[in-house]
């Protein structure tokens, strides 16, 4: 994955520069410098997101559009079963593929062990 990259653009002109600063050289107001985060996924779209160009650094990825929440169609996610029931109903029938649970708790709680029984 490409290294992001990070410019700073005056708030009041649009001017750009490489590193913060304080006074902007171009239409002379202070503290007017944000940081955007352009990394190469947005560098090379059309700046067409769902959050338009000029946002910073937030941009929708490829070309989502927004959708009425009529039109949304709700599929089944495909299930892996983890061979543990109360893990299932907690996972809402099981572990979808390709995505990230967070497993947290209390120290002792036993996260370890519920992680290993998987495993197993
Ligand atoms: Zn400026």
């Amino acid at each position: 994955m490409a290294k992001p990259k990070i410019t700073y653009i005056c708030s009041n002109c649009g001017a750009k520069a490489p590193q913060m600063l304080g006074r902007c050289p171009v239409c002379g107001e202070w503290g007017t410098y944000e940081e955007e985060v352009e990394d190469a996924y947005t560098a090379s779209g059309t700046g067409s997101g769902l959050f338009g160009s000029g946002s910073k650094g937030i941009r929708a990825r490829g070309n989502s559009m927004p959708q009425k929440i009529q039109e949304i169609e709700a599929t089944e996610e495909m299930r892996i079963d983890m061979h543990n029931g109360e893990l299932n109903r907690v996972l809402g029938g099981g572990l979808v593929p390709g995505s990230l649970v967070l497993l947290g708790g209390e120290p002792g709680i036993g996260k370890s062990t519920l992680a290993l029984q998987v495993l197993l």
